[in-house]
């Protein structure tokens, strides 16, 4: 489909697949006008500073926090999860907010350098400038989570953001816009510009400085494939393929009950959510029923544990990785190639499942596990590791967490608990191989929409001058011997 050519689109409720409401699906004159007025206001909101960014920051945190009902609604109806996990993902962002806001300063400020022995006559500085216009593309899974990873990083270092949500929860992405609107001293510091894939296009290919991309491998790199070809920085937040490693002294019960959650809740719909366990051959079968049980409990549903599949053409992959499971032998604890039932998916959990399925390989994105035994940890990390994906995972082992954790090519990772990582403010979130690059979160989140600078300057001239067409030979005298000193 030609998706320039519309003028609008619908956004579904995922449930029933009723029609919510239409959005403009932008065009790339109406992105590139709205990246020129952005880069217009650019100026105004870097001479605001640190101080006068965090007071419209913190101020529009408080619009989030006081109408977070409202807003979680919203998120409930366009992705079809449960009121209550639409209430948790707001408030993880709503602390990523302040703690942007609050920090801007302490981690972007310019430090002084010490300019060494040789170079004692001068001053030196290092500072952080904004880019300038950083565009921001997110998906539809954590429609506020996700991209104010970028957004609040970006607008507190005195970037200004168009920002272009997904095309299943334009509804968010208004609603973010409009509400950073009432509090904004000036328009276009932030600007959402809705749309179908095309709008994402137009938007990598327009005038930023930066892009900010939060979605699928394969769109990443596309998305990179265009930022190349204008030499722009790209800060990549794509799938993943976790894995929960289960050593033989870890508290079963407690395992069982957070990798179920992980899997399962928002559906699987979780780019850090657990695809893969592997767990001690001399605690699997324990494991194993502690999770079976627990796993029958789980139910789909309006108002019921997870929701609806939000993307309907998701049901096809889920699909194929159970079905590839299945044909190449592995068993169904929970759930069977029957679990796909449209718009829902029932809890699947698969045992013994060959390396090379699809179910293995590929981010199957639903409420499915695999379960895998291993001989020791050393095969546990070895098969985690054995993945293109390099995004979270959790380690559970009273006495060698970090032991396991520090082996793992991942660019996150919880001991004894699941994602701790994405709701503690000053840690980075982002993943290695094709999980992506670049880092939100944390003072690196705010590193990440600055570019260095370094700033000289003299602070006293010397006697002997070197950068110039007149240095003597007792300059080159003096060099050679201070060199032979010093080295
Ligand atoms: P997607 O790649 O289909 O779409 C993401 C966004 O890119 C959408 O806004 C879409 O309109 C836009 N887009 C599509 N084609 C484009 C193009 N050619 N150029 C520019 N933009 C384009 O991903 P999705 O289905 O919305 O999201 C699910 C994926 O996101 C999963 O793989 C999940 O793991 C990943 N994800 C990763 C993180 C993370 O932080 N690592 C967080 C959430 C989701």
């Amino acid at each position: 489909m030609n998706t320039t050519t519309l003028v609008d689109f619908p956004s579904h409720d995922p449930a029933t697949g009723e029609v919510i409401a239409r959005f403009r699906n932008s065009s790339k004159e109406e992105v590139d006008a709205a990246v020129s007025r952005a880069r217009a206001s650019t100026q105004a909101w870097q001479a605001l500073g640190f101080n006068g960014r965090k007071k419209i920051l913190v101020a529009w945190d408080a619009v989030l926090t006081k109408r977070l009902e409202e807003l979680a609604a919203l998120v409930a109806r366009e992705t079809g999860k449960p009121l209550s996990d639409a209430t948790l993902e707001i408030s993880l962002a709503i602390g990523h907010l302040d703690w942007a806001a609050k920090n801007a300063s302490k981690y972007l400020s310019p430090v002084s350098r010490n300019p060494g022995l040789i170079m004692a006559n001068m001053k030196a500085r290092v500072e952080r400038a904004p880019y300038g216009v950083v565009g921001v593309i997110g998906p539809w899974n954590y429609p506020v989570f996700t991209p104010m990873g970028s957004i609040a990083y970006s607008l507190a270092a005195g970037n200004t953001v168009v920002f272009k949500p997904s095309e299943y929860t334009p509804g968010v992405g208004e609603w973010l816009g409009e509400t950073f609107a009432e509090v904004a001293p000036f328009p276009d510091i932030f600007q959402v510009v809705t749309g179908l894939a095309s709008t994402g296009e137009a938007l990598t290919s327009s005038q930023i400085d930066k892009i900010a991309f939060t979605g699928s491998t394969r769109t990443a790199k596309r998305v990179a494939a265009a930022a190349g070809e204008r030499m722009i920085p790209t800060v990549l937040e794509c799938g993943g393929k976790d894995p929960v490693i289960i050593d033989k002294d870890a508290n079963i019960k407690k395992a069982a009950e957070f990798a179920l959650w992980l899997a399962m809740s928002n559906a699987g719909q979780t780019c850090i959510g657990a695809e893969r366990v592997y767990v001690h051959h001399e605690v699997a079968d324990h494991f194993i029923r502690e999770i079976g049980a627990m796993a029958a409990e789980i139910h789909p549903g309006v108002n019921k544990n997870y929701g609806p599949a939000t993307m309907p053409s998701q049901l096809n992959i889920i699909q194929s990785h159970i079905d590839d499971a299945a044909a190449k032998g592995a068993k169904f604890l929970i759930g069977g190639t029957d679990s796909v039932q449209p718009p829902y998916v029932q809890p699947t959990i698969m045992l013994d499942v060959p390396e090379d399925s699809l179910a293995i390989t590929d981010e199957t994105f639903g409420p499915t596990l695999t379960i895998n035994r291993v001989h020791d940890m050393d095969e546990a990390i070895r098969l985690a590791n054995a993945t293109k994906y390099g995004l979270g995972a959790s380690v559970w082992s009273r006495r060698n967490g970090e032991k396991i954790a520090s082996k793992l090519v991942t660019g996150m990772v919880s001991i004894n608990s699941v994602i701790g990582f994405a709701g503690i403010a000053t840690v980075p979130f982002g993943g290695v191989k094709d999980s992506g690059y670049g880092r939100i979160h944390g003072p690196e989140g705010l590193h990440e929409f600055t570019y260095l600078r370094s700033v000289v300057s003299e602070r006293f001239a010397l006697p002997i001058a070197f950068t110039t067409f007149k240095r003597t030979k007792f300059a080159d005298r003096f060099i050679t011997s201070v060199m032979k000193f010093l080295h």
